[in-house]
């Protein structure tokens, strides 16, 4: 392989096309033909992480190994590459910026005017090429975020141009649009579509494949149309229906050779060797689950779904290793309280207590640990849910009625889960939390190991607050067990309750690690015991 090719997705006539979902898509087709692919996601927004941004905004916050908060969208590529990805995998207008301006202050510049041509683009491109200069990938794709025409992109788009010219053919465009159908006179419509192409030309970028979201095949007259106005060859044209599932996006782009395309066009050889056998066979048990369970699904952003994205893949992970169809029951933890706990978990088969920050919700977590407990419901709290297990545990198992966690009372007099040692001088929002992979020993004999069984493991973590090891003895005395332990630090990672069915709390998030070809046990293990309480 003589260098690193580079593909960029770019969208245009509206956002939420799926560019993410296409992008790990054809990264699968190119990994399953053996060539080592990553993807990165460049985001136009200021900020300089998505760390500190609502999860109304943007959906959940991803966070990698290496402790980088990220955009849902790296989550996508970890589920279907079944790679790490890192910080350098996302990039912000902000952290451009940031670095230039750092730069600036130190003199780099030489007294030169610090432009955003050649300076914020020689920056983009830098972090562009970061990933191809470690030669472990053979084809880098980076999704371009946003729309094509927004202000806020243009650097990006301008960046793409000077390297098309650099690159040549060790480069490529794919620009994913919508081809929207009129019901009213039962066409499909390219207008939009040959109008974003102009503004991506107008910027100098021609695109060499466009991938057309539609509700209805395109057909040979709309392909064949649009790769005339639009200067593609017509097989660089393809379609993208609405698919049942993200999953099977892969297979549909398969189905229209987008791999052989871009193989072809990048003059990467093209052999018969496309293992996709393990993802069809998901599919397969995705498709044709043998049984169902109800997971109540409790925290306070559930308005939004994407503010839990990495829990429900997770879920459909572990459904298809399960064969069962886990129907999510999505409950609001600020509507819930002793009488309406009852009403709402009578049909459930476990529950998943959320992550999540401050004071909003948590009695309505607490309420729903208590009847998880009390009744035997296969439970697991992540990293908040955890923290909430150990305070409904020390209220009113214990009897410490004001127990709490420092985050929500400050006052309380049995502050259970407490403030990090390194966590007390800290003053900044952005990036101060507990970060990433994190290990943890796992007690012989516990629930816990019998899930992972390993004595060790490495999970990511993303928070401030910790169980306070000054009640651990209490709370083993009375039968919530500590049964993971960071052997860096002795922090409690994993609590588990004896004499119930399946109760587990974990400090660290499994959701990040689930992926199609790496189910997570603890998701895995979590279902198979919502199944046996369902046919008990
Ligand atoms: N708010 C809690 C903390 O900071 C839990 C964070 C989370 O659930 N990700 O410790």
């Amino acid at each position: 392989m003589s260098s690193t090719k580079y593909i960029f997705v770019t969208g245009g006539v509206t956002s939420s096309l799926g560019k993410g979902i296409v992008s790990a898509s054809l990264a699968t087709l190119l990994q399953s033909r053996g060539y080592s692919v990553t993807i990165q996601k460049l985001d136009p927004y200021i900020n300089i992480d998505p760390g500190t941004l609502n999860p109304y905004e943007h959906g959940e916050c991803f966070v990698t190994d290496d402790g980088a908060e990220t955009d849902l969208d790296l989550g996508h590529y970890e589920r279907f590459l079944n790679r790490p990805t890192s910080q350098a995998n996302n990039v912000t207008t902000g952290r451009i910026y940031q670095s230039v301006i750092d730069k600036e202050r130190r003199g780099d510049f030489l007294g030169k005017t610090v432009q955003v041509i050649p300076h914020i683009t020689d920056e983009i491109k830098n972090r562009i090429q970061i990933l191809g200069k470690t030669g472990e990938f053979e084809i880098v794709i980076t999704e371009i975020g946003g729309t094509v025409g927004d202000i806020e992109a243009l650097p990006y788009i301008e960046t793409v141009r000077q390297l098309k010219w650099e690159l040549g053919d060790d480069c490529l465009v794919i620009h994913l649009t919508l081809v929207p159908f009129l019901a009213a006179t039962g066409e499909l419509k390219t207008k939009p579509t040959q109008h974003s192409v102009k503004s991506l030309q107008e910027s100098g970028v021609q695109p060499d494949l466009l991938v057309c979201r539609s509700e209805h095949s395109l057909g040979e007259d709309i392909k064949r149309k649009l790769a005339l106005f639009c200067n593609v060859k017509k097989e660089a044209v393809i379609e993208s229906l609405d698919a049942e599932t993200i999953y099977a996006v892969p297979i549909l782009m398969r189905n229209q050779k987008l791999d052989e395309v871009v193989l072809k066009r990048l003059s990467l050889p093209i052999d018969d060797n496309l293992d996709l056998v393990n993802w069809r066979d998901f599919l397969y048990k995705l498709k044709y689950p043998k049984t169902s369970v109800n997971i109540g699904l409790v925290g306070k952003y559930i308005e939004l779904h994407d503010s839990y994205k990495s829990i429900v893949e997770s879920f459909i992970h572990a459904g298809a290793s399960n064969e069962c169809k886990v129907n999510i029951k999505w409950i609001h933890s600020e509507n819930l309280n002793e009488e309406s706990a009852e009403k709402n978990f009578r049909d459930l088969d476990g529950v998943l207590v959320a992550p999540g920050f401050g004071e909003r919700g948590f009695d309505g977590k607490l309420e729903t640990i208590k009847f998880a407990r009390e009744n035997n419901i296969p439970f697991l709290g992540i990293c908040l849910g955890m923290q909430a297990a150990v305070i409904e545990f020390a209220r009113n198992v214990l009897g410490w009625s004001d127990a709490n966690s420092m985050e929500m009372d400050k006052e309380t007099s049995h502050p259970v889960i407490s403030l990090m040692a390194e966590q007390k001088k800290v003053e900044d929002m952005g990036g101060t939390m507990r970060l990433g992979a994190c290990d943890c020993t796992l007690k012989e004999g516990s629930l816990i190991h019998s899930v992972y069984k390993r004595n060790a493991i490495s999970e990511r973590h993303r928070h401030r607050y910790e169980f306070n090891n000054e009640y651990l003895e209490k709370f083993e005395e009375a039968g919530l067990k500590a049964s993971g332990i960071n052997p860096d630090l002795g922090l409690v990672e994993i609590v588990e309750l004896e004499n119930h069915p399946w109760f587990v709390g974990v400090q660290f998030h499994p959701e990040y690690k689930s992926t199609v070809a790496n189910p997570h046990p603890l998701f895995v293990k979590f279902i198979e015991a919502a199944i046996r309480y369902s046919q008990s």
